[in-house]
């Protein structure tokens, strides 16, 4: 049984987030004998997602097009949501009530994992506020040491350009993950967001 399809797909299940070998044979055996219709659907998207995921050129969001759909609507607002991961992007998009458009950084500035601003797009944020006349740029970095020396970063980066700098309200708590904060609690943050204030 050690390299069958079925051992095969239970250890690609385990590679996930959060999934052990409970979960994996939950999913598996859930998806064999009671949903084959989900089983089909899944392998399909999948593949599918894997052939078309793409990030997107200008703000670096996964999309399955590039320009990503964002960015190439024109009712979006002139104002960006800085991200670090598509992951944050998608959440606050949940929320239905942001209009504005996103900027992917692609990680966090970690002295300790030896991230520098330059391996982020950051420098590409700034010409987007100049080009795209941007008119505010809302910073919702994770509320750690390594988000706030990001946040930082990023506003001494934009300060030439004048644009408005803002910060999520803090109704989020120290260290929480903006991926797993309510859609309500996120929505709150948005619509109270704060000016940042240079430390
Ligand atoms: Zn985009």
């Amino acid at each position: 049984m050690k390299d069958d399809v079925i051992t095969r797909v239970l250890e690609a299940f385990k590679r996930l987030p959060g999934v052990g070998d409970r979960t994996a044979r939950r999913f598996l055996f859930h998806l064999l004998e009671r949903d084959r219709a989900v089983l089909s659907e899944l392998a399909e998207a999948l593949r599918e997602l894997e052939k078309h995921a793409i990030s997107c050129s200008i703000c670096h969001i996964i999309d399955t097009v590039s320009p990503c759909s964002i960015c190439s609507s024109h009712d979006r607002e002139p104002i960006i949501c800085v991200v670090s991961s598509s992951r944050e992007a998608y959440a606050i998009e949940g929320t239905g009530t942001y209009k504005g458009k996103y900027h992917v950084l692609g990680g966090l500035i970690s002295p300790v994992e030896g991230i520098s601003p330059e391996d982020l797009f950051i420098s590409d944020l700034k010409d987007r506020v100049i080009n795209e006349n941007i008119e505010e740029v809302i910073i919702a970095l994770p509320s750690n040491t390594e988000g706030e020396i990001t946040a930082h970063y990023v506003a001494n980066t934009l300060q030439d350009t004048g644009v408005k700098i803002t910060l999520l309200a803090r109704g989020l708590s120290y260290g929480s993950d903006l991926e797993y904060t309510d859609p309500m609690t996120l929505e709150r943050a948005l619509n109270y967001r704060v000016p940042y204030e240079r430390k």
